[in-house]
């Protein structure tokens, strides 16, 4: 795609593809909208945020609630992080196993006969909208689909699809790898051996590796 834009268009351009590239990171289905509500909270790094990353993140917003930029709500750093706060206090708790409560206040609609349109009337606050739209839209699918990852030790929890049981390919890679070196301990160590001949030359000598759990203190590099 062309980056390069000229011209009167290039506020209104930028802004198009700002909020493209935002409905894009948010997605279109429930289920790749609730991965992208519980990314957003787990994230850790919203204190340290650089000012076109947190711009990114207020788009990413916008797209969420079905608006065409953060103007239409004004939605600055601090509605941001209202949200996040509400969403990770409640993702934590189902993380801990707890039950998560929630309160869905009644939102007001207009029925407007000029277009024939019935809608919601304008939220007052993005985070008001924010709660609402994850009550209403994204709990349903959390009920379903929310997961802790199955590897070991990864705290992450995932939306998932199918029969997915590990957050993401290098969980799921990490945890097959593990139970194969499990049961295979002479085979791996072979395919290892053969690595570092490959590496090194045909007469190095190929010690058997320590497991991580027997790795307490860092000894001599084995080859
Ligand atoms: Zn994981």
């Amino acid at each position: 795609m062309r980056s390069r834009i000229r011209g009167r268009g290039l506020t209104v351009r930028a802004e198009g593809g700002r909020l493209r590239s935002a409905q894009a990171r948010v997605g279109q289905t429930p289920a790749a909208q609730a991965q992208w509500v519980l990314g957003f909270a787990t994230r850790n790094d919203l204190g340290r945020l650089r000012v076109a990353e947190r711009a990114g993140l207020s788009w990413e917003l916008a797209a969420f609630l079905g608006l065409t930029g953060p103007e239409d709500l004004a939605i600055g750093d601090h509605d941001v992080a209202e949200c996040h706060q509400w969403i990770k206090a409640g993702v934590d708790q189902l993380v801990s196993g707890q039950r998560w409560r929630v309160h869905l206040d009644a939102r007001s609609y207009v029925l407007d006969l000029s277009d024939r349109q019935w809608r919601p009337i304008t939220p007052v606050s993005a985070p008001r909208a924010f709660r609402d739209r994850v009550i209403r839209e994204i709990l349903p699918v959390f009920g379903r689909r929310f997961r802790l990852c199955g590897r070991q030790k990864c705290p992450h929890p995932f939306i998932a699809r199918k029969r997915k049981i590990y957050c993401d390919s290098r969980c799921s890679q990490t945890e097959r790898t593990r139970r194969y070196r499990a049961t295979h301990p002479d085979k791996s160590h072979e395919v290892y051996a053969r690595q570092q001949r490959k590496k090194f030359g045909p007469n190095v000598v190929v010690r058997r590796r320590l497991s991580r759990s027997d790795r307490t203190s860092p000894g001599p590099k084995l080859l």
